[in-house]
């Protein structure tokens, strides 16, 4: 079983050993809540749900959690970015505790890239790098089919490198990280503001399908700031594919094509110098809305099988 801590609400996918997911199911809850109170609302969602299905609960045989915000090795929360009073708290030790079942924990972006392997636009791929753009700017970095957690859980955390010292101030204490320089979150404020009414995150590229000029602005301006940042990974690293994610990927070409252009203006190694085979490819990944879950449930199932 996947599940993902979301801000405002719980997803869960459950998936037998042939990883075919059998269930999802998506919980609101009350902004602020606890880990102890997500475990036992995910376990009274699993008692049902498997009886439903007519399976007893004894069938579960472990759990993969999606956090927002880095996680350790061990399952601990790192720092607590999207969840302000997580910090220090050990997800695979309360989760462990309720469900009675082996849990493992890891960041949103990373089961993102899990999902991406395992169901996605990244099979058959070793080595890649996800970014994934959403109201939050994450990324993963893959390494021969392993996810680069770091060692205390904040590799590939692209969202806060900081590009512009003396820009904006950030939810992670840093300044002009490229979540900031991207600001999805600001930017539908200032349209809100703008239009008189509330845009969210799912009008953007409508919108800007439909030919809106403010909608469409925003999105090249983000695909401009994006490429800027991948540019610096793709230098580091060199990937042979970029998976872009997140629901602003709704917006298809006309984020994507910007968003490489930038990237080959500012990256060293450009398509033009390189035989075809070489080339970075950069594409928008297959599992825009449910990737985070879906990971969740390859951690489980990627965790069951290192058990000795
Ligand atoms: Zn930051």
């Amino acid at each position: 079983m996947g599940v993902h801590l979301n801000q405002q609400d719980i997803r869960l996918a459950i998936a037998d050993v042939s990883h075919s997911v059998i269930l999802e199911k998506s919980i609101e809850v009350e902004p602020g809540y606890s880990p102890q109170c997500a475990a036992a609302v995910v376990r009274d969602i699993v008692t049902v749900a498997y009886g439903v299905c007519g399976l007893d609960i004894s069938a579960l045989l472990g759990v993969g959690v999606s956090v927002c915000g880095p996680v350790s090795p061990g399952g601990m929360v790192q720092r607590a970015n999207g969840m302000p009073t997580w910090a220090g708290v050990n997800i695979s030790q309360i989760f462990g505790a309720v469900l009675e079942k082996p849990v493992f924990a890891d960041n949103e972006s990373n089961c993102s890239a899990l999902a991406e392997i395992m169901w996605g636009a990244a099979a058959g791929y070793e080595d890649f790098v996800l970014l994934k753009l959403d109201l939050g700017v994450g990324g993963a970095i893959v390494r021969n089919g392993k996810v680069i957690t770091g060692v205390a859980g904040g590799g590939g955390e692209f969202g806060h490198m900081s590009i512009e010292p003396n820009g904006g101030l950030c939810r992670c204490g840093n300044r002009g990280c490229l979540e900031v320089q991207i600001g999805v979150d600001r930017s539908l404020q200032e349209m809100s503001r703008l239009y008189g009414r509330i845009i969210t995150i799912y009008d953007v590229s409508a919108m800007a399908s439909q030919g809106d000029v403010g909608a469409r602005r925003m999105i090249e301006d983000m695909a401009e700031q994006a490429g800027r940042g991948l540019a610096l990974i793709g230098t580091i690293i060199n990937p042979p594919l970029v998976i872009v994610s997140g629901r602003m990927t709704r917006a298809g070409d006309m984020l994507l094509k910007p968003l490489v252009a930038v990237y080959e203006k500012h990256t060293l190694m450009k398509a033009r110098d390189v035989p075809s085979p070489m080339r970075t490819r950069v594409m928008i990944g297959k599992l825009a809305e449910n990737d985070a879950v879906l990971g969740a449930v390859g951690l489980a199932l990627r965790g069951l099988a290192a058990l000795p």
